[in-house]
């Protein structure tokens, strides 16, 4: 199963854009900006560090039988 893209805080339950700014802890707890700055980028809930969301990139699409170089 993919991870899944949460889109919106799970403190303060503001809605979050998937290309937009986010943090996440480790095991995906996810907060808006305002959230992750006020609790010092700590996660409340496991208390492991939150980290900006990264924006997904549009991925090149990779033909089969192409090498990983
Ligand atoms: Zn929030
Ligand atoms: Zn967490």
């Amino acid at each position: 199963m993919a991870l899944q893209m949460r889109t919106e805080c799970e403190h303060c339950h503001a809605g979050l854009a998937p290309d937009g700014e986010a943090y996440i802890c480790v095991h995906e707890c996810t907060f808006c900006p305002d959230c992750a700055s006020a609790m010092q980028e700590v996660c409340p809930n496991c208390g492991g560090e939150l980290a900006r969301r990264p924006r997904p990139k549009p991925q090149p699409a990779r033909g089969p039988g192409q090498a990983a170089a």
